[in-house]
């Protein structure tokens, strides 16, 4: 499909890479949960930056505390303190009931330092011999773009052409902790999961997978660490998907809403016990942490701080997958998800999910299509709930369409 889509729009825009198809779709302002392009034409955001956009676009309260910051310090690299990073840190730390942080930018930059922390805690206190330690990860997973990161990756879109690849990841299927086990052995320093997969098409894994993965890592003493860089903070009804499970992971890889829907902020969130393995000149960003994202990055912890937002997802949620339930035998084959996250498998008799995708854009609603036939919807929790009625039922006309 790359090929065909590049050939549709050969000169839309010719000097950036094409390394996406975007829909025709040109944003030029935005507010909530509407993006508005240059001829005023308004969508309804259901995509949500593949959920970087959990508050709503440009959310007052965070471009406030953008621009205060804009007007003191805003990047310092971390060759000095900044007044803004230790509270930040200190605010994450309680959300995650944790007590560490390593604040990053992106989400990929951030499931690298994970990698890099869990393999230098298996040195240093696990005592896996010098150069051995090794990774698990699920079959399906999607954690990011670089070369580490793809090299564990089983999607031939993301491989094909970029290796040689980073030795030391393992690979089993998703849901399955029997084969988790198997794969584990004396070397084995962490475990690397999705709570729940998202590029994949929004899988839920069984009920006893996160709680039998946690106990695994117990038993074994490997670290459980949780990508929860678009599962987490709010987008499934609790401020971290884990949470449905009552499981609490080692590490939790955090992203995308941590930046408020403004820039970057990414983090490693742990104890002292293995995130202090790291010390000064071992790791570091010039960007991460900077004055503006910890102003951001703390106030998006603050408004998660007393459960409304998570309250409000898991509540429009509910209302979104009852309506695309509706749908299932009417142009759906299958709705997956937890909270104002949804994985819809349209019937392929009906068109691709970029066929779809087009559609409902044309019909005012943006959302994303991912393998094949699999729409998913991540709308920005300020969605309300005749907005969610309202797209589920241009979903439906799309289908008829
Ligand atoms: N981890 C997960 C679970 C993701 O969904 C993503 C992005 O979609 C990433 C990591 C990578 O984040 P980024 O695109 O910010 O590098």
């Amino acid at each position: 499909t790359t090929t065909t889509d590049d050939a549709a729009q050969p000169t839309a825009e010719p000097h950036v890479a094409h390394n996406y198809s975007p829909l025709p779709v040109t944003a030029a302002t935005a507010e909530g949960a509407w993006i508005t392009d240059g001829d005023g034409r308004r969508y309804l955001d259901c995509l949500g930056a593949y959920s970087a956009v959990n508050f709503g676009h440009r959310h007052p309260r965070i471009v406030a505390a953008a621009h205060e910051q804009l007007n003191r310090v805003t990047l310092t690299s971390r060759a000095f303190r900044s007044d803004r990073l230790e509270p930040f840190c200190a605010a994450l730390s309680a959300l995650c009931a944790k007590d560490m942080v390593l604040p990053m930018n992106t989400g990929a930059e951030a499931v690298e330092s994970a990698i890099k922390v869990a393999r230098k805690w298996g040195y240093d206190v696990k005592g896996v011999p010098d150069g051995q330690a090794k990774v698990i990860v699920a079959g399906g997973n999607f954690h990011g773009r670089t070369i580490s990161i793809v090299s564990f990756s089983d999607d031939p879109d993301a491989r094909t052409g970029f290796g040689p690849f980073t030795p030391g990841f393992v690979r089993v299927p998703y849901g399955d902790v029997g084969a988790m086990a198997e794969a584990m052995d004396a070397d084995t320093v962490a475990v690397l999961v999705e709570p729940i997969q998202g590029e994949s098409g929004i899988i839920v894994p069984p009920d006893d997978y996160l709680p039998g993965v946690r106990t695994l890592c117990t038993e074994r003493n490997v670290l459980m660490i949780a990508d929860e860089i678009q599962s987490g903070l709010g987008r499934t009804g609790k401020t971290f998907a884990v949470q449905h499970w009552d499981v609490e992971p080692d590490v939790y890889t955090l992203g995308k809403a941590l930046g408020g829907g403004i820039l970057p902020v990414s983090a490693v969130v742990a104890n002292h016990d293995i995130l202090g393995v790291l010390h000064p000149g071992q790791h570091g960003s010039t960007f991460g942490g900077n004055p503006l994202a910890a102003a951001v990055g703390h106030t998006v912890v603050d408004m998660l701080a007393d459960g409304t937002w998570q309250a409000r997802a898991a509540e429009a949620g509910e209302r979104m997958h009852a309506r695309l339930r509706d749908l299932v035998g009417h142009g759906v084959l299958a709705v997956r998800g937890l909270g104002l996250w949804a994985g819809i498998d349209v019937d392929p008799a009906l068109g691709t999910g970029k066929d779809v995708c087009l559609r409902l854009a044309d019909l005012g609603v943006l959302a994303k299509d991912t393998h094949g036939s699999t729409l998913r919807l991540a709308p920005p929790l300020v969605i309300t709930d005749d907005e969610i009625d309202w797209a589920v039922e241009r979903l439906a006309e799309a289908l008829r369409s």
